[in-house]
């Protein structure tokens, strides 16, 4: 396509050019041809009168065909004369009368019976009727004549009549060469001129083609492709896909489908702005690139969602390998120049010929699969199983039920203590939110908060949590605290500051004795707007717990950020802390690095006396678990000391709380 237009283009310029060599060819044989008629004219007029006006006897000559002794000396002078170098005369008739060669043998001379125009009766006529004739003669027969020469007639009159001619012969080899340097000249700086003319509109018509090649190559990528990724679009997927099905039904390669889907990506969108998230998806799609091999396509569906289409598949561990690459790509640090954060990618996987048989039913079973690792806590990748769907409709079902429950009387809280390390000195609770659904039963929170946070309604929720829990908190005796667990989502709205404000008015619970819990998660995607809302609150009085420390990536670059007041240690490092020297030696460092910051430490989960001796000699200063006391609804409260719940039996505690150990 290309090649035929720059074909055409250059076959046009060429054409042009031909057409204008030529055309100046002619005009320059015309021109030169004129000018030097005009010249051999101008010459025999001049030579002719010079003759008729001083040559004696010539009328005799003419009319009588006597050449007088006097007419000979006399021609015998103009036998030469500039470029004029031969002539003949005629009578009136239009006979030779004398031939200039002659004059030099006057004896021999015998005038040949030639006559004007050599013949041409058309000269002839003219000549005799009174006109100038000239012929211009180029490349003679005669060798001994100038390569260019004119034959001009021009009649001789005495007193108004002609009474013969005079042919004078003028060389015009000279002139001629002179005119053609000069045409040539001006021909060339012409040629040259055109040419170049004609090179820069073919450049610029060959500019234009390629401008118009580059956008139509454009328009064709971005037909099949994600502008901001570069990856395939879904519609290219589809094809690719389309493909993959019609090769192994001829006999071709096992293949799977990967979707991917960030989590949390909303939350970069909402809190850094579009930009920040388009740069996040384009390091996804250089990431899964990165990671594929030759022959397996990855597209951007739309969003943040993102598939891979895994070509060769022999073992289905190859799947779970790519997979499980995928996530821990996905899982490392976007750098995006001022800001680093994290988004975890859930992948769900499907194979062809196993999970289903046709295109529409693999990327279904892909999808739901992808569901499931979303509600397996994000940040893994699970295969599609039958058991999916079933998983998949309760979730539904659950977030349609947990619409409905607010407002109702189905949530209440529980309290869960915090103790010095004394194990006796009671402190405050922790605030832990319970569903009591009227069929379905007991939900905990670490089921459908994830549902209430991915629905928007963890907002209402948490708004009524902090009311119950300050209003409650506000009953209770003075030196007592309550924590209150807060959600990313609820730092977006942006009236957070507010809501607490007002709550604690509303309460009269003075703003030191409410502590705030936020994870690690929240700090890492939102830092300013988390930590601007924070420093606002904190300046109200307000404590600021980091929950769950040391399950993230990077919890301690996060202590520098903000000044908590307290730092809560995961239950998973406590679950160990017995067990495993190293973990015990962590415990230790961090407790000693939050002292020297000057953070409070709370250690969670607390379930056994000796995990509580070594939290005491690391000096950690909150205990809370299960070993002090379970959660337990506000009315069952008794802010006692805890050394009756430290006598008490496994079976009495698990009474007390409404709740299964987690
Ligand atoms: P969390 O903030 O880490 O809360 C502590 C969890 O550990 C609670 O589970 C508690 O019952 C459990 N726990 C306490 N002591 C022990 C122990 O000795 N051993 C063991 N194995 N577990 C212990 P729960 O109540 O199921 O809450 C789970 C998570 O749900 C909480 O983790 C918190 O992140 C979230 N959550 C609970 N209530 C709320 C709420 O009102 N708002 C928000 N946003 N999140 C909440
Ligand atoms: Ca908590
Ligand atoms: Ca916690």
């Amino acid at each position: 396509m290309k090649n035929n237009k720059i074909w055409l283009v250059s076959a046009t310029v060429f054409v042009s050019l031909l057409l204008v060599v030529i055309i100046m060819a002619a005009v320059m044989r015309y021109a030169s041809t004129t000018l030097l008629e005009r010249d051999a004219e101008h010459t025999a007029l001049f030579w002719a009168e010079f003759v008729g006006g001083s040559v004696r006897d010539l009328d005799t000559l003419l009319m009588q065909g006597e050449l007088t002794d006097r007419a000979h000396e006399d021609l015998k002078r103009f036998q030469r004369v500039q470029e004029v170098f031969r002539f003949k005369m005629f009578n009136r008739e239009g006979h030779t009368v004398l031939v200039s060669d002659d004059l030099d043998n006057p004896a021999d001379s015998q005038p040949t019976k030639s006559s004007i125009g050599h013949g041409n009766d058309n000269v002839r006529n003219m000549v005799l009727g009174g006109n100038n004739v000239i012929l211009l003669e180029r490349n003679p027969v005669n060798a001994n004549r100038p390569a260019v020469y004119s034959e001009a007639y021009v009649p001789i009159r005495r007193d108004g009549q002609i009474i013969g001619v005079v042919e004078v012969y003028v060389d015009q080899a000279d002139r001629t060469a002179r005119i053609e340097r000069a045409f040539t000249l001006v021909a060339g700086a012409l040629f040259i001129l055109l040419s170049a003319i004609g090179l820069i509109i073919g450049l610029i018509i060959l500019r234009r083609i390629e401008l118009e090649r580059l956008a139509d190559e454009r328009m064709r990528y971005l037909a099949h492709h994600d502008a901001l990724s570069g990856l395939l679009n879904r519609m290219s997927f589809n094809e690719a896909l389309h493909e993959a099905v019609w090769r192994h039904e001829a006999g071709g390669p096992v293949f799977s489908v990967l979707c991917i889907d960030l989590d949390h990506f909303k939350e970069v969108n909402d809190t850094l702005g579009h930009g920040a998230g388009d740069e996040v998806l384009r390091q996804v799609g250089e990431r899964l690139r990165s990671l594929v091999r030759h022959g397996d396509r990855v597209a951007r569906l739309g969003g943040d969602e993102f598939a891979i289409l895994q070509t060769g598949v022999a073992a289905i561990d190859d799947v779970s390998t790519l997979a499980e690459r995928v996530v821990e790509l996905l899982a490392r640090p976007y750098d995006l120049g001022t800001d680093t954060i994290h988004c975890n990618g859930s992948v769900g996987a499907a194979v062809f010929g196993v999970d289903g048989t046709t295109e529409e039913d693999l990327m279904h079973k892909a999808d739901l699969a992808l569901y499931r690792s979303k509600a397996a806590g994000r940040g893994t990748f699970s295969f599609y199983d039958e058991e999916l769907d079933k998983q998949l409709e309760a979730r539904r079902m659950l977030t349609s039920e947990l619409r409905t429950a607010i407002g109702t009387e189905q949530f209440t809280l529980h309290y869960q203590p915090q103790f010095a390390p004394d194990g006796t000195t009671l402190k405050g609770y922790e605030a832990l939110l319970r569903w009591k659904h009227p069929t379905l039963g007991a939900q905990m929170p670490d089921q459908f908060i994830p549902l209430a946070e991915d629905t928007g309604l963890i907002d209402p929720l948490g708004r009524w949590v902090l009311r119950t829990a300050c209003a409650q908190a506000a009953l209770w005796p003075d030196e007592l605290s309550v924590a209150v667990n807060l959600s990313a989502a609820q730092f977006q709205q942006g009236d957070l500051v507010e809501v607490v404000a007002r709550t604690l008015d509303a309460s009269g619970l003075a703003a030191h004795r409410l502590e705030l819990e936020i994870t690690e998660s929240m700090l890492m995607n939102n830092t300013q707007l988390v930590t601007q809302t924070l420093a606002r609150l904190a300046a109200m009085g307000v404590q600021i717990a980091m929950d769950d420390f040391g399950t993230g990536y990077s919890s301690m670059a996060y202590l520098w950020r903000f000044p908590f007041d307290k730092l809560k240690i995961d239950r998973s490092f406590t679950a160990h802390l017995a067990s495993d020297p190293k973990v015990n030696l962590i415990v230790k460092s961090i407790i000693s690095l939050a002292h020297s910051l000057d953070i409070r430490v709370n250690a969670e989960g607390v379930e056994n006396a000796s995990q509580l001796e070594i939290l005491r000699t690391h000096k950690c200063d909150e205990i809370q678990g299960y070993l002090l006391g379970r959660p337990v609804p506000d009315d069952q409260l008794v802010h006692l000391r805890s050394t009756a719940a430290v006598t008490c039996d496994a079976a009495a505690l698990q009474a007390m709380d409404g709740s299964a150990p987690a």
